[in-house]
């Protein structure tokens, strides 16, 4: 058989070299939705501080536990028509999507990185990166908070790829940034969210947004510039106690939550400032766009609606797309923004 093999691919019939290629991409995307289903877990077990290894899972409907062939990622939950063999209630497609999503991702990262030149060595940490990114990705939609442990992670990952480029350097893009152009990117992102976000925003909404600190500015006003009698002022000094008891209790607005911080701070470290940058315009794009649909799609519907939502995921997409093409598109957006020097 492998003698067999070998005659055909000296005699050209076949290409050794594309075989090795494509048997590399599918044990990786194996791999790599079964790192999917264990992030699965750690999406829905970490925020809620359960042990990731002690239950085993079972339906969410019956409570049935989940007989292990039928716990193959990705491929179960196709073969069962996404639905539970107990008791047919359906199944979310959410689990396959993360297993499917890391599966690609893993295939993409190891294709970019060119591991047929580079080795193993860079892609393998560029996946372990990426994985964490995908659960506080997911975490921040379902929770609004990403798990501290889990960013902790990303910035070793993170630290450790600097340190292997000093050691190793390579020619792939993501792995090619200076330890100065990690240590830049671990500041010029997570600074300003920093400063926007808990000394600019709640300053922003004392002044101009929030009606109690507007009347309670206006009762310390009244008070101190018109005459009143005993009864009165003792009346608008109560008012504005309770005023000062409601800010109080409500706490100050911030624009991010820490954990933005903490994630763009591990990830400029891990991209280098110039595609922490891209991936951060990414995310604001992105933002945004959901902004005003969720915006449109609220004011069509009656009664009190929620317009907050999580930044988080929007982020973890700019990292990711980021990682395969943030820099490129730092250059070709400084390249269009400059004007081009005579020859
Ligand atoms: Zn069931």
């Amino acid at each position: 058989m492998n003698y067999a093999f070998t005659a055909l691919a000296a005699s050209g019939m076949i290409d050794l070299e594309a075989v090795l290629f494509v048997g590399v991409c599918v044990m990786v995307f194996f791999f790599g939705i079964c790192i999917g289903s264990f992030l699965n877990v750690c999406i829905l077990r970490l925020p809620m501080g359960e042990s990731l290894t002690k239950q085993n899972s079972h339906c969410m409907t019956c409570g049935t536990e989940i007989k292990r062939y039928d716990l193959i990622p990705l491929f179960s939950w196709l073969i069962l028509g996404g639905k539970c063999r107990a008791c047919k209630a359906p199944i979310s497609p959410r689990y396959s999507i993360v297993e499917g999503l890391t599966g690609v991702i893993f295939v993409l990262t190891f294709v970019n990185c060119d591991f047929v030149n580079n080795g193993f060595l860079y892609p393998a940490l560029v996946c372990l990166f990426i994985a964490g990114v995908i659960v506080v990705g997911f975490q921040d939609f379902d929770t609004q908070h990403m798990t501290t442990s889990v960013l902790f992670y990303i910035g070793i990952v993170a630290f450790a790829t600097r340190v292997l480029s000093i050691v190793r350097p390579t020619r792939f893009r993501a792995c090619d940034v200076t330890v100065l152009d990690g240590i830049i990117g671990f500041f010029c992102v997570s600074v300003p969210l920093l400063i926007i976000g808990f000394v600019i925003t709640p300053l922003f909404y004392k002044l101009f947004i929030s009606e109690e600190h507007k009347s309670l500015k206006n009762l310390k006003k009244r008070l101190k510039t018109e005459k009143l009698s005993d009864k009165e002022r003792a009346k608008l000094e109560k008012a504005a106690e309770e005023k000062l008891a409601v800010i109080k209790e409500n706490g100050p607005v911030y624009g991010f939550g820490m954990g933005d911080v903490l994630f763009m701070a591990a990830s400029g470290l891990m991209l280098g400032w110039k595609a922490c940058v891209s991936a951060t315009f990414i995310a604001i794009i992105l933002g945004a766009t959901a902004a005003i649909v969720i915006k449109i799609k609220n004011s069509k519907t009656e009664g009190e609606t929620d317009n907050a939502f999580a930044f988080g995921p929007f982020l973890a997409i700019g990292v990711v797309a980021a990682l395969f093409f943030g820099a490129d598109i730092f250059d070709w957006y400084v390249g269009l923004i400059t004007v081009p020097e005579m020859m």
